[in-house]
């Protein structure tokens, strides 16, 4: 298990500290965040820091500015909301090695928060420059990585600058890394993982991490599709990765001989077409009429997936059972998350889809633990190792 110092393993009083947040939030054309998870996700090593005494400069990315200053992009709205949130002013710099920030973090006084600009304004950042992260460093005496979305990142501000300073993790990052950590190395049993999503091509690794540590593989969503096809069934016009079906035949092949008990959906919700008004019926997924597509599992691949995850003592789930998008498609995934929700397990739910998915059905509060980072925690179950974490001073 990763074993990294946290900010509580250092000491910050008075100490300059710049920290890496995942402060990339959506913004509705007034420029008002729509959707403040990702900031109060952050609010606890802030508060830590703070009340500690340091001197605090918040930096991250927002949205995609491809390396040129665009105030479109600009992090103003995180700072204000952030002066709301601790009720003192956070401070914006205009820049984020320049002459602003420099001054700004001159200024700090102990338990004073400023935030520089945009990161991803200079196209060093995603080129992991070493000057840049040189300069971003020069700014602080300790740096502080808990922006789990971006750990998976090499890039300047997620670990270049930790070349150059003592460099630990925020309690963000540290929660991610001990629940899927200790999920992977030393779960409750039994141990259900259930993927879906559009793909198997996005999730190969993550499957083949996975086989070497579950009890049971649940698969739904569209990659189902390839492994049934896989094993010799009609599929219709449903979704498969042609070139694939090899791979799927080998992953089933394995679970066989790893002992997995591996589930594939044994009914679907089948459509004429990928729309939200399409004519649809339940059928047999063995059976999938010729010009008929699988939008979504059945009623019995619900109560299959539902008595599975009831038996389970730790559940990972990734990637919606069918085109949620489509209320005539999502039940699927709505009642994954019911069982999920109500399961007497550890439960983790990996980011993205599966995470907004819950969150907007109002498990979320009934979760273990929903990632914060999609890419990263998929990166994380497939047990490569992150940048933005490997970068951190080991306990
Ligand atoms: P991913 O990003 O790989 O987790 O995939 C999420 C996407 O998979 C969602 O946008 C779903 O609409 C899509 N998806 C899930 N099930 C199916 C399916 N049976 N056919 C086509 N797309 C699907």
């Amino acid at each position: 298990m990763l074993n990294k110092k946290s900010v509580k393993d250092i000491d910050v009083a008075g100490k300059k500290v710049l920290v890496r947040c995942d402060f990339n939030v959506p913004l509705n054309e007034n420029k008002e965040i729509t959707d403040e998870n990702r900031i109060n996700g952050a609010m606890p090593t802030i508060n830590y820091l703070v009340e500690a005494g340091a001197k605090v400069i918040l930096c991250s990315h927002l949205g995609r500015p491809k390396g040129e200053f665009n105030m479109k992009y600009s992090l103003a709205p995180v700072a204000k909301r952030l002066s709301e949130i601790l009720g003192k002013e956070v401070k914006m710099a205009e820049d984020v090695i320049g002459d602003s920030a420099k001054a700004l973090a001159a200024d700090l006084k102990d338990g004073d928060v400023i935030l520089l600009e945009n990161v991803r304004f200079h196209k060093e950042e995603e080129k992991n420059d070493p000057e840049f992260s040189k300069a971003l460093a020069s700014l602080a005496e300790i740096y502080v990585n808990d922006a789990f979305g971006t750990a998976h990142r090499a890039h300047a501000s997620t670990a270049g600058v930790a070349d150059y300073l003592p460099a630990v993790c925020g309690f963000l990052i540290q929660k991610e890394i001990e629940i899927m950590g200790k999920a992977l190395s030393n779960p409750d049993r039994p141990f259900t993982a259930i993927l879906g999503g559009a793909k198997v091509s996005d999730k190969i690794g993550v499957i083949e991490n996975l086989l070497e540590k579950v009890d049971s593989l649940v698969i739904g969503g569209g990659m189902a599709y390839t492994f049934l096809k896989a094993q010799g069934h009609s599929i219709g016009t449903s979704i498969c990765e042609e070139e694939k079906l090899d791979l799927a035949r080998d992953l089933m092949k394995k679970a066989e001989e790893k002992g997995v008990n591996l589930l594939l959906p044994h009914s679907s919700v089948v459509a004429t077409e990928y729309s939200k008004d399409a004519e649809h019926k339940e059928v047999l997924s063995e059976d999938i009429p010729d010009g008929w597509m699988g939008l979504d599992i059945g009623q019995s691949t619900i109560d299959l997936f539902s008595e599975e995850v009831k038996k389970a003592k730790t559940i990972i789930w990734n990637g919606p059972m069918g085109v949620f998008e489509f209320p005539a498609f999502a039940k699927g995934t709505t009642e994954v998350a019911r069982a999920v929700a109500s399961a007497d397990a550890t439960t983790i739910i990996g980011g993205g889809d599966s995470a907004a998915a819950v969150i907007q059905l109002g498990y979320g509060d009934k979760m273990t633990h929903i990632s914060t980072g999609g890419g990263a925690s998929l990166e994380f179950l497939e047990g490569l190792e992150l940048p933005g974490i490997a970068c951190l001073e080991d306990k």
